[in-house]
């Protein structure tokens, strides 16, 4: 399935990723939680998640269950990461719930949304 998204607008999302990346970085070192070097460490401390979108979504669910405070900044550090992972392999935007493309105005609002609205009420 290839929906194009447009291009501009891609880059825009990947710059407002990056910033809230750098962001989430700096709350996390503020709380002396942990150091994070990279990318790869990080990836590091979530296990794989699988390549089903199913599986993916129903872990974070899981980790969301029983967090604090520092462990929902990963979990949103882990979702734009993902957003990120996704613009560079084209699949962004799309709901891992229902695969339409989720709203420009959502994702504009949530660079990180993973699921379009009608499936957020549904899950949430
Ligand atoms: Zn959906």
């Amino acid at each position: 399935m290839a929906m194009k998204v447009d291009a501009a607008f891609l880059a825009e999302q990947k710059r407002l990723l990056e910033e809230r990346k750098s962001q989430l970085l700096r709350e996390l070192k503020m709380d002396g939680v942990q150091q994070l070097h990279g990318d790869n460490e990080y990836d590091a401390k979530f296990p794989d998640f699988g390549e089903k979108e199913d599986e993916n979504a129903a872990e974070v669910a899981a980790y969301e269950g029983n967090l604090s405070m520092e462990k929902n900044l990963e979990v949103s550090l882990f979702n734009v990461n993902k957003a990120l992972k996704k613009i560079e392999e084209g699949n962004y935007g799309i709901c891992e719930k229902c695969g339409t493309m989720i709203s420009p105005e959502r994702l504009r609002a949530f660079p990180s949304a993973t699921a379009c609205m009608d499936c957020k009420k549904k899950f949430m």
